[in-house]
């Protein structure tokens, strides 16, 4: 059991739960992380109560890989990335929690992922990522390649892009019109396109985001100097 205890500023994620191991977080601080809050992996199963989680740099708590949590009467908020995300066949039951003014939206799910919800408060979140779709951005644009927005991601036959790259539905749009292109799901992702790693030139990459709040406006796109080789 985790009791009580003040977990910030980590590196990784400040608390890791994987691989069938069933513990008790409660009363726990869980903040200022350079990654996500709380990761819950592998079949990672436990109870986090009471906990307060924020200003984490990923997701206040990302469940994946068939893990099953209970999160019942926490508060996760002030993330710069979603508050809870649940993804990879993984789900949970979510009760009594409040999840607030987040970046990335208050809970995302991926594709074919149902959680059990109850009571639940979900409010005042930002919703950072559709409103990038909205305005027709890339989404790498708010991501860069620290952080993965969760939405709707493609593939692109035409550019031959292999089954780790995933391109994002404006880039789709306009980087890729006319080629054929295969939806491949709603999940956590950075854009490919924009991050400049397949053949082809992002044409939104240099367009000036509307999003003064975008954190990760300033951050170096990745490789550009394995660019263009030929
Ligand atoms: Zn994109
Ligand atoms: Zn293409
Ligand atoms: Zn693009």
């Amino acid at each position: 059991m985790i009791e009580r205890n003040e977990i910030f500023d980590n590196a990784m994620a400040g608390v890791w739960i994987k691989t069938d191991s069933n513990p008790l977080l409660r009363g726990n601080k869980i903040h200022d992380g350079r990654d996500g809050g709380v990761c819950i992996f592998s079949g990672g199963k436990g109870i986090l109560e009471e906990n307060d989680i924020f200003r984490n740099a990923q997701a206040g708590v990302l469940i994946s890989t068939s893990s099953h949590p209970m999160l019942r009467r926490n508060r996760i908020f002030d993330g710069n990335a979603a508050g809870v995300e649940i993804t990879n066949n993984a789900t949970a039951t979510l009760e009594g929690n409040k999840i607030f003014n987040n970046k990335f939206g208050g809970l995302c799910l991926a594709s074919g992922v149902h959680p059990k919800q109850k009571d639940n408060i979900i409010t005042g979140n930002h919703n950072m990522v559709q409103k990038a779709v909205s305005t027709g951005q890339c989404l790498y644009k708010i991501s860069s390649y620290t952080s993965f927005p969760m939405h709707d991601f493609y593939r692109c036959q035409t550019c031959n892009t292999t089954e780790r790259n995933a391109i994002c539905v404006n880039c789709i749009k306009n980087c890729h019109a006319g080629h054929v292109v295969e939806f491949i799901r709603h999940d956590r992702f950075f854009c490919d396109c924009g991050a400049g790693t397949l053949n082809n030139c992002c044409q939104l990459q240099g367009e000036p985001t509307q999003d003064t709040d975008t954190l990760y406006d300033s951050a170096a796109p990745m490789e550009t100097h394995t660019l263009r080789v030929n």
